[in-house]
């Protein structure tokens, strides 16, 4: 297993290890071309094409500008694909 030792991506904010040994990652991005902020965290996995956007704006409160939030649905979703994820990553050579 070699997930450990491998540099992260600069971007990549969180990492799941999924059961079939492939990666969800959890980064910020924006939802459309034209945004110049971030504004969505998106949970790729890098097994299977799975994906979860979550948009910053839909969960906003005074404590949080909607990342957090939006932080944490994105986490809870890779953690619950990782649990179930058994498609592996094709070997890049
Ligand atoms: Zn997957």
């Amino acid at each position: 297993m070699t997930t450990q030792t491998t540099t992260w991506p600069e971007a990549v904010i969180a990492r799941y290890l999924t059961v079939g040994g492939a990666t969800v990652d959890l980064t910020h991005d924006t939802l459309y071309l034209s945004d110049t902020e971030p504004n969505v965290s998106v949970a790729r996995c890098g097994g299977c094409a799975a994906f979860r956007n979550v948009e910053w704006g839909a969960r906003t409160d005074r404590y949080s500008n909607g990342s957090n939030w939006a932080d944490s649905d994105a986490r809870t979703w890779a953690q619950e694909h990782a649990e179930k994820c058994r498609a592996l990553p094709k070997p890049t050579t």
